[in-house]
This record gives C-alpha cells, sequence and structure tokens, in this order.
C-alpha cells in the first residue's frame, strides 16, 4: 500500500467514513472530454458552408447584438431537433442549429431575435435573447448520457462562431453557455462541451490551468464577488442560488468536478478566470 493511500483510508477510519470520497481535479479533462490533449488544433476551412432552412419562431430585436449563446438540444436526434425548433407553434428557435456531422443550418436570420435563452441573466442583462446569436449543437445531453461532441461538428460551431463574433464585435466574455446565464433551469451545452479547445481557436476565453491551479486560492469570503464580476447572477433570496452559479462555473471551467461547492480548486480557478475578465 502506498504510504499516502495509506494515511487516508487510516483518516477515514478514524472518522468513522466507510469510503474515501475524492473530487476529480479539475486539471482532469480526458474522464470527461477524452482525447482533447491528443486533437490537432482547429484549422479554419476557407468556406463556411450554410443552409438555409427557414423558420417562423422570432420577434424583432430591442437590443444591439453583443453575446453569442451555446446550447446543446438534449434531443435524442438532430432531424427530431431541426423540426421542433423551426415549427409553427413550438416557443422555440435558434438561428443556427449545427448537426453531429458538422452541417450547419440558418433557422433565423440573425437581425431577428430567435427564442432560444429564456429567462435569465447575465452581468445584469436580463433580455438575452434580444442581443444575442443563438446556436443548438446536436447532442442528446444528460437525458441520453452526455454523448461526446464531434470533432467535425466541435469544428463547424468554431468556424461560425468566429465568423459571427468577426461580424458583430462580440467580446470574449460574452460567449457563454446557456447554463451560464440560467444555472437554475439549464445544464447545457454540458461538462462535455470542449469550451477549452473553442478557447484556444479565438472563441471565448480559458485560463492556462497549469498557471491558474498553482496561485494562491480565493478565500471564502471573496470568490462570490469575483464570480459575479465574471458575469454570474445569483441571489441566494430566490432565483439562482450561489450553488447553482458554483455549478454552472464547475460545468465550464472544471467539467471533471460539477459539484456545487466551492473548493480550492474551484477558488483558483474563479480567480484566473476573472482576472481574464477583467483585462
Ligand atoms: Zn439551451
Amino acid at each position: 500500500m502506498k504510504p499516502l493511500l495509506g494515511l487516508i483510508l487510516t483518516l477515514g477510519l478514524l472518522t468513522g467514513c466507510s469510503s474515501v470520497q475524492t473530487v476529480p481535479s479539475c486539471a482532469e479533462f480526458d474522464a470527461v472530454q477524452p482525447g482533447y490533449d491528443a486533437m490537432a488544433a482547429f484549422q479554419p476551412p476557407h468556406i463556411l458552408q450554410i443552409t438555409e432552412f427557414p423558420g417562423t419562431n422570432y420577434s424583432q430585436r430591442r437590443e444591439q447584438i453583443d453575446m453569442l449563446v451555446l446550447h446543446y438540444t438534449g434531443m435524442q436526434t438532430g432531424e427530431g431537433a431541426r423540426r421542433q425548433l423551426s415549427r409553427a407553434g413550438s416557443g422555440v428557435s435558434s438561428h443556427y442549429l449545427v448537426m453531429k456531422d458538422g452541417t450547419i443550418y440558418r433557422l433565423v436570420p440573425e437581425h431577428f431575435r430567435a427564442w432560444h435563452a429564456g429567462k435569465g441573466s447575465w452581468a445584469g442583462r436580463k433580455d438575452i435573447n434580444s442581443r444575442s446569436i443563438g446556436i443548438e449543437i446536436v447532442n442528446g445531453g444528460h437525458e441520453f448520457g452526455l454523448p461526446a461532441f464531434p470533432r467535425e461538428q466541435i469544428d463547424a460551431v468554431i468556424a461560425l462562431s468566429r465568423d459571427i463574433i468577426a461580424r458583430h464585435d462580440i467580446p470574449a466574455g460574452n460567449i457563454i453557455g446557456h447554463s451560464d446565464m440560467a444555472p437554475n433551469r439549464k445544464e447545457d451545452p454540458g461538462e462535455r462541451f470542449p469550451w477549452r479547445r473553442l478557447a484556444d481557436a479565438g472563441v471565448g476565453l480559458y485560463p492556462d490551468l497549469d498557471v491558474a491551479l498553482a496561485q494562491d486560492a480565493l478565500s471564502r469570503g471573496r470568490y462570490p464577488d469575483a464570480l459575479v464580476a465574471i458575469g454570474y447572477d445569483f441571489d441566494d433570496a430566490g432565483g439562482v442560488t450561489r450553488e447553482q452559479a458554483v455549478t454552472a462555473f464547475q460545468r465550464r471551467w472544471c467539467p471533471a468536478a460539477p459539484t456545487g461547492r466551492a473548493n480550492i480548486e474551484t477558488r483558483q480557478l474563479i480567480g484566473a478566470v476573472q482576472a481574464l475578465y477583467a483585462q
């Protein structure tokens, strides 16, 4: 038996624990996103191919576009999702839908307000639909066992996002997941979504993990303000709780352990992400 393991088991026995619970490290990407480190860097395609598939679910924007919101569809098939997002009366839509093979459909023209975000808030902004472009990514999500996102699909999401970000000059900090703006209602795009790969390709922000996990952690008193500074809106009196906001943060920046508990690594990462947002 290794000495450290022996010590942990002994401590477990001394405290009356029947088993030793360990939380995976935030650096353990392979558990949730296997093969990431072996993946070749994203190469932008020369031509972005988009197929028009116009739906009827949209309204007039009330704000300028300055956000990008990414989703998973959470349905069994891409065809089913396309039908649902374009069918009159379904009440939901998105500007784009990216299939597993990387095919991109445009369901709503960008200058209209698609209905993808719903109730929620990011950095004090409420009507996210009015100010964002929404991309739905075909994936079964938590309900269907959190399948991996194929590489060709993610490369299409990256190419599409880069084009949108450049045309609308969207700040990197305003590229978010659905769960970031609605932590009490939504889990998508989920902890298998490779945000780090997107950031490496210029879509959104991700800290250098080696640096982040070597720095001092924010104290338990300071990390809530840092979460707010990043953009998470929560209020323990109602709506979103702090624990839900921490879970949403972890799905994105510590996907190996979305526990809702602000352990040392989580507080290290919150500090590192806040520093990125402040730049
Ligand atoms: Zn969503």
